[in-house]
């Protein structure tokens, strides 16, 4: 027992240095992977809920690994913002999808909308720009493109990201306020940004059960965005109760493993053909 409190710490500290020497190994194989075209756009697919017809895809970063198999972004995005290389990532997936999708519709198939994640560490990196010339060089219409944006990163007051929204905006681009209802808002704030629709976070969503209906936050976020002639989207609809309910209350469009994964871009093609 009087060497317990030193075992203890040497196990907490080789489990320390084990864990940053991991995510250093990580963080050299992510660059790697960057480099060598390991990174992949996948697609979810978003529905109206009205009429339960295909209007969007939610574009999903994966990592595939030659090892390991895929790897979702939570375990590579919170390193890549670390490591600087997210703007390099979201180029990457932005400039796939936007390239697929000009294929896709220049095969017959019919136009959806394209929704892309930025992170604060891209608004901050003139992302603006970057999407100004992706789209003059893929021709993507503006207008069918959609940037996310959390709502912690649109809520930060900075000038600097203000104008960068403003900016993108401006291009004609839809913009998006993601996991909505996570973070606090201000009314105020949001009014002055070009926000066309609003995400409500996947955690509302699982908040909607048969026995707890009543004056959810789901329905406070459809009736506030509706308000301001924001149009809603659900995520993470997981149960045919909460598609109904959400129709229930008028929101907009919604997107679940209910409806479908997010999926590769074989499979996504397979799908767009099937239905
Ligand atoms: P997000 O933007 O909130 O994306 C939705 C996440 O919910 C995705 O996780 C999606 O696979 C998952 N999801 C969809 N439907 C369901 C469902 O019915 N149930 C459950 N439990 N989950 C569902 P994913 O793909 O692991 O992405 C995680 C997060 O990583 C995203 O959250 C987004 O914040 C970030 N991310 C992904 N791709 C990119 C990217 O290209 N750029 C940036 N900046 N961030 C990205
Ligand atoms: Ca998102
Ligand atoms: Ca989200
Ligand atoms: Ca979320």
């Amino acid at each position: 027992a009087k060497f317990e409190g030193k075992n203890k710490y040497l196990f907490f500290k080789s489990s320390l240095s084990d864990f940053i020497q991991s995510r250093q190994k990580l963080a050299v194989e992510l660059s790697n992977a960057v480099n060598s075209g390991e990174i992949k756009a996948y697609y979810q697919p978003i529905f109206e809920l009205d009429t339960e017809r295909l209007v969007g895809v939610e574009v999903l970063a994966r990592w595939q690994h030659p090892v390991r198999g895929v790897i979702g972004p939570e375990e590579f995005i919170p390193i890549a913002e670390e490591t600087g290389l997210i703007p390099k990532i979201g180029g990457i997936v932005t400039e796939q999808a936007l390239t697929q999708c000009m294929s896709w519709w220049s095969q017959g198939i019919p136009e959806f909308k394209l929704s892309i994640n930025l992170s604060a560490r891209q608004l901050n990196a003139g992302a603006g720009d970057e999407l100004s010339r992706m789209l003059s060089e893929t021709g993507f219409p503006a207008k069918n493109l959609d940037v996310e944006i959390t709502e912690s990163a649109a809520m930060e007051k900075s000038a600097r990201v203000v104008r960068e929204i403003g900016h993108i905006g401006r291009l004609g681009v839809g913009v998006s306020i993601d996991d909505y209802g996570t973070g606090s808002s201000s009314i105020a704030h949001l009014n002055k940004l070009p926000v066309s629709t609003i995400k409500i976070d996947r955690s509302f969503v699982d908040e909607i059960t048969t026995t707890n209906q009543l004056n959810s936050t789901a329905q406070t976020i459809v009736a506030m965005g509706h308000s301001m002639g924001i149009s809603v989207i659900a995520e993470g609809v997981e149960n045919d109760e909460q598609r109904e309910y959400l129709k229930k209350l008028n929101c907009d469009c919604a997107q679940g493993y209910h409806f479908c994964k997010p999926l590769s871009q074989d499979e996504f093609r397979a799908f767009l053909k099937a239905s």
